[in-house]
């Protein structure tokens, strides 16, 4: 028996190709008549579109998100929601386009819809992350989480392939670290084994056509059971590695989880081998670790860190900090291993296979 505690987080889902159409039914569901619209510059037209349908119900807008959630940028949405007596924020794009919402509600009361338009899977969770400086400090607070999310498959139809990739091997570090959490339960670990399973499908079908709606619906919905895995359960050293290569050193998200995560998942392998055998089964692959790598390859996402801007002579900092920083891992973080680790993601290597 494996004793376990679950808290359902409260939350409504509208999941399908072309719900967009039915957003001012949800903002009326929730009161909402004075909106903040932001979006990123990549977004910007279908929040245009968006605008137009909404009319005069749209006081304010964003449309240029930096990546990280800089506390800026935070203050500065903060002062338009204000100045513009706004009672609803929703935004639409990727994950630091929610985190910008987010960053907000967590000392408005507003209410917040999300539409998604990456597999960041960030509108699921609880969970917040501003960097200050050049460092991204995280929290998990219940106001954050969106009262609504819209996943409308059609607007991530021209997702491009380098965000495609990332962001898929993102959700799916959602989903191998839910699995082997502290408060990992039977609920959320069905959850996400079928993410990794739909992210695995839809992932080699786009990558072959990225326009393939099916493929497409696989991706959003693999990253809707991660998110909301991740939402669920805490995660472990994977997460605090890409967020301390993303907040101080500047990689991409996306890209961070997709060179670090095989080699994550061949550290833990050995802690964790029931696990990793449901791991192995929903993916399709004998090996985990090998086959997440050779996924990155075949979907076109990197394997090396020094193709993503960070230096050889940074990586001692960062081992530094992902060290002293907290957290749970089923099997101890050591010094020398994440050296390693961070030397082998460096230059590309393959997961060590024992
Ligand atoms: P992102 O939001 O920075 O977007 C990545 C790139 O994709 C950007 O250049 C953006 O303009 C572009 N893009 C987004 N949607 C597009 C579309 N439909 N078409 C074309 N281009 C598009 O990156 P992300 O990977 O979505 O999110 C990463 C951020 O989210 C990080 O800051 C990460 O820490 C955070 N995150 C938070 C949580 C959480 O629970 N709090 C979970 C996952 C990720």
């Amino acid at each position: 028996m494996r004793p376990f505690v679950y808290e359902l987080l409260p939350g409504r889902v509208v999941f399908g190709s072309g719900t967009i159409a039915r957003l001012s039914v949800e903002l009326d569901a929730l009161e909402a008549s004075r909106v903040v619209l932001i979006s990123d510059n990549m977004a910007k037209s279908e929040a245009d579109r968006i605008e137009s349908d909404l009319g005069e119900r749209v006081v304010g807008r964003i449309n240029e998100i930096e990546p990280h959630v800089p506390i800026e940028e935070v203050e500065a949405a903060r002062r338009l929601a204000d100045d513009c007596q706004a009672n609803a924020v929703v935004t639409i794009g990727g994950g630091s386009t929610t985190g910008v919402g987010k960053a907000i509600v967590l000392d408005r009361e507003l209410a917040f819809l999300a539409i998604p338009t990456t597999y960041a899977g960030s509108e699921m969770t609880p969970v917040y992350g501003i960097t200050a400086g050049e460092v991204k400090r995280t929290g998990r607070d219940p106001r954050v989480k969106p009262k609504t999310v819209v996943y409308d498959v059609d607007l991530t139809l021209g997702l491009p392939r380098e965000v495609t990739a990332g962001s898929t091997m993102n959700a799916l570090a959602h989903c191998v670290e839910a699995l082997y959490a502290q408060e990992r339960n039977p609920i959320v670990s069905i959850m996400a084994l079928e993410g990794a399973k739909a992210l695995k499908r839809g992932s080699v079908i786009v990558a072959g056509d990225p326009g393939d709606v099916e493929g497409r619906s696989d991706l959003l919905y693999g990253a809707f059971l991660a998110g909301a895995s991740l939402g669920a359960v805490g995660m472990a050293i994977h997460h605090r590695i890409c967020h301390v290569l993303g907040g101080t050193f500047g990689l991409a998200h996306g890209d961070a989880n997709a060179v670090i995560l095989p080699h994550v998942v061949a550290y833990n392998r050995e802690a964790e081998p029931e696990v990793m055998a449901a791991l192995a089964d929903a993916l399709g692959v004998v090996d985990p670790a090998l086959g997440l790598r050779e996924l990155a390859e075949t979907i076109g996402a990197p394997t090396s860190l020094s193709d993503l801007g960070i230096r050889e002579p940074d990586l001692d900092k960062a081992t530094e900090m992902i060290v002293e920083g907290r957290g749970y891992n089923p099997r101890p973080v050591e010094r020398e291993w994440i050296r390693q680790l961070l030397e082998d993601a460096f230059a590309g290597r393959p997961p060590s296979t024992h």
